[in-house]
């Protein structure tokens, strides 16, 4: 069987639109298009008065370089969000399939669920936020299509070992398709399971610039998969998914420079998650500080509540995660530059009448 038996039989049907793009490259002359001839007020030779390729070459071919996957196992979206919402569309008919989340998770999955009306089955993370590949197998159902697995976890901070990534897409061989959010992965000490692709038909794993990379506003993301499940997809996105100008943002990024800049970040931001982690627990008022491999430390506070408010006195915005299962009494707190952490440390640290707060 292909894994596309799995996905929707009215999307593998569907005749896609075909854009001037598609139906014509190259020439000199493009009249095809209904464009305007002239460059707008500061195009700097951008060339935005023309739509954008679909999936640009040279783009493609860095971001395939950057995973080590080949060209045709990738599709670049707006953001992993996008690739989200087009897995969704493409494998869950609506009101009858269902994808399989693990709570506490990132949100994105079941929100784009319901939009298709796919149903949610939950399976917890156990107590310490680690992945029950049993309990996962347990509550697979012939409505499952897909199973999000988030790692490192958003919003807990822990990984899902390899291991366990490999026993479950096998288990799931020919009843679901895998997909393995890793968009903190870069901050992580376990690498990718994108290796894992050519192996498992079954598997897709999302990237994502917007964080370890720096352009959470250019919206660019990925999906690594087999290739027919890349060519369905492709199928239902819209015509002209990628602005010109994050494009080009995202090709500076991956330069030799913007990747040198990009892993001096990522030092600095595992150098200061371990120091915050450690001053955090040192805190009054804090009862403690879950392990992380992503960029932000979730906290647990005798009263989140308080120290939500008093972050945001100081200017501070932190993320109140108390709605999550077994967060009831934490927040998500990103890693800054280190002279923010400071700031984050001093808001917690002093009584709050020394700021002058009554
Ligand atoms: C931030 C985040 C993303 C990234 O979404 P983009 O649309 O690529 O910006 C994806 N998954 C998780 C778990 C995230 O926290």
């Amino acid at each position: 069987m292909s894994v596309l038996d799995l996905a929707r039989a009215e999307i593998r049907a569907l005749q896609p639109y075909s854009s001037a793009r598609m139906e014509a490259s190259g020439g000199e002359l493009l009249l095809n298009a209904n464009e305007s001839a002239w460059a707008p007020t500061g195009d700097n030779g951008a060339g935005c008065n023309r739509y954008p390729d679909p999936q640009p070459a040279a783009l493609v071919d860095a971001l395939a370089r950057l995973y080590g996957v080949r060209r045709e196992q990738l599709l670049v979206g707006r953001g992993s969000d996008e690739a989200i919402d087009l897995l969704v569309r493409a494998f869950c008919r609506a009101g009858r399939d269902a994808i399989l989340v693990q709570p506490p998770t990132f949100g994105m999955y079941a929100v784009c669920a319901r939009i298709q009306d796919a149903a949610v089955v939950e399976v917890p993370l156990r107590h310490d936020f680690t992945l029950d590949v049993d309990a996962v197998l347990a509550a697979l159902t012939p409505a499952v299509k897909l199973v999000f697995v988030c790692t490192p976890n958003n919003p807990a901070g822990s990984v899902v070992p390899r291991a366990d990534i490999e026993r479950l897409v096998r288990a799931l061989d020919g009843r679901a398709l895998l997909v393995v959010d890793e968009a903190y992965v870069e901050f992580a000490d376990e690498g990718s399971v994108t290796d894992l692709l050519d192996r498992y038909d079954n598997l897709a794993v999302l990237r994502t610039l917007s964080k370890a990379w720096a352009l959470a506003g250019a919206r660019i993301g990925c999906l690594l998969a087999h290739p027919e499940v890349i060519a369905l997809l492709r199928r239902i996105m819209p015509p002209y998914p990628l602005p010109l100008p994050s494009v080009d943002a995202a090709l500076l990024a991956l330069s030799g420079w913007g990747q040198a800049n990009a892993l001096a970040h990522i030092g600095v931001v595992r150098a200061e998650r371990a120091r915050m982690r450690a001053s955090l627990a040192g805190l009054p008022g804090v009862r403690g500080v879950l392990p992380s491999q992503a960029n932000f430390l979730t906290v647990r506070f005798d009263d989140a509540g308080a120290a939500y408010s008093r972050l945001f006195d100081a200017g501070i915005v932190v993320r109140d995660v108390r709605r999550y299962p077994g967060l009831d009494d934490a927040l998500r707190i990103t890693i800054g530059a280190p002279a923010e952490n400071e700031r984050v440390l001093a808001a917690l640290a002093f009584p709050a009448q020394a700021r002058g707060v009554a």
